[in-house]
């Protein structure tokens, strides 16, 4: 016999329901996973078709310009043929059957960086010269692979408290870590870099600060985010801002202006359309770009020799995100462009309108006071 509640609800398949509510999330990982591993990823991941015309060519480039490369996620180097910075640099990537039994079982699954992906990843990226490593987080998306790129580079890593965690229990000497204050800036070369704390976007998992020395391998869940900045940065051939979460602080960046800006998408489509409304007003309508570049769309469970393609449906809804940016995009001034891993684009010639960022500029360097930095060389067991 069919048990009844006093409501007289069959309580058989209530708990069945409540089971296959909880399994649900287990369920779509497994069958996310089985498909990826038949080849079937287009039953997994959106399709960027409908945005072809978003997606940018490579063209030739001259190394002595202003160019950029996206590498996937929020990693991006920009250059001007004699320095270069990196945002983030996250090449590890490790898969999501891997993160999913790090999940399941933390000891037998930690994770570490990749050296031989990160190696790889620096030398097509042709990356010379590399003054700083700015890391945005410490989630492991954006910071695992940062300590390791700075030592390799012989770069200063830049970030939170937290990050720096992450250098030292990678055994970066301190003179190579540096953690900003809010509205500082700090000189690279011909590079001025401001930094401003932000917000990560909702429901961050793994929240709170790594408060001691970090040393991989670790488990996901110890890469706190510890803090989330942006960064701008300015050179005399055009500014860039990078805002690697979608969440903002009101009015943050009032007053400032941008050429490009280096848009987060990622986990947008999760939100309402008036949280989307307010972040593209926030922060691309205030700082006035010509060009805006989604960043944090593609599946990072997938290594960077593979073609980029959105996240999987499990994890966001790469739609939705993109199509609340590209209507608020719809007729202004500013174009969006999805752009390939690794290949380098100038920046310089189309973006740059150079009064209107002289004026802004001015009222920047007054909000933020200078730091400059000498070359550095690194001292750690990597080398
Ligand atoms: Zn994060
Ligand atoms: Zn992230």
């Amino acid at each position: 016999m069919i048990p009844l509640d006093k409501t007289g609800t069959d309580t058989t398949s209530n708990e069945i329901n409540v089971f296959l509510y909880m399994c649900r999330p287990s369920l779509i990982l497994f069958m996310t996973l089985m498909l990826q591993l038949v080849g079937c990823e287009w039953l997994t991941h959106p399709s960027l078709e409908q945005y072809s015309t978003l997606q940018k060519t490579p063209s030739p480039v001259t190394e002595d310009t202003l160019h950029v490369r996206f590498l996937g996620t929020t990693t991006i180097q920009v250059d001007d043929g004699q320095t270069a910075i990196m945002i983030d640099g996250f090449f590890s990537r490790p898969s999501l059957s891997r993160l999913a039994l790090s999940f399941i079982a933390p000891n037998l699954a930690s994770i570490g960086p990749n050296q031989e992906r990160i190696i790889a990843a620096l030398d097509r990226a042709k990356v010379n010269n590399l003054a700083a490593v700015l890391v945005t987080h410490s989630h492991y998306d954006h910071a695992l692979d940062s300590a390791f790129v700075a030592c390799r580079t012989n770069a200063i890593l830049v970030g939170s408290e937290s990050t720096a965690n992450i250098g030292r229990g990678q055994g970066l000497h301190e003179d190579q870590i540096f953690t900003p204050r809010v509205n500082e800036s700090l000189r690279f070369n011909k590079f001025l870099v401001d930094v401003f704390q932000s917000r990560h976007s909702p429901e961050p998992r793994f929240q709170g600060t790594i408060d001691e020395m970090l040393t991989p391998p670790a488990s996901v869940s110890e890469y706190k985010e510890g803090g989330t900045y942006s960064y701008l940065i300015r050179h005399e051939w055009g500014t860039i801002l990078i805002h690697p979460s979608a969440h903002f602080i009101p009015n943050m960046f009032d007053g400032i202006h941008a050429d490009v800006v280096f848009l987060s998408i990622g986990s947008l489509g999760k939100q309402r359309t008036d949280f989307i409304r307010s972040y593209w007003r926030e922060v691309v309508e205030a700082t006035k770009p010509a060009l805006v570049v989604p960043v944090h769309w593609d599946d990072f469970f997938r290594p960077l020799d593979a073609r980029l393609v959105p996240m999987p449906f499990i994890g966001d809804n790469f739609t939705s995100g993109m199509d609340g940016i590209l209507e608020m995009a719809k007729g202004s001034d500013t174009r969006v462009e999805l752009w390939p891993a690794f290949d380098a684009f100038d920046i310089r010639k189309s973006d740059v309108r150079p009064r209107l960022q002289n004026k802004l500029q001015d009222k920047a360097e007054k909000l933020f006071t200078t730091v400059i930095y000498p070359q550095i060389s690194c001292h750690t067991s990597h080398e």
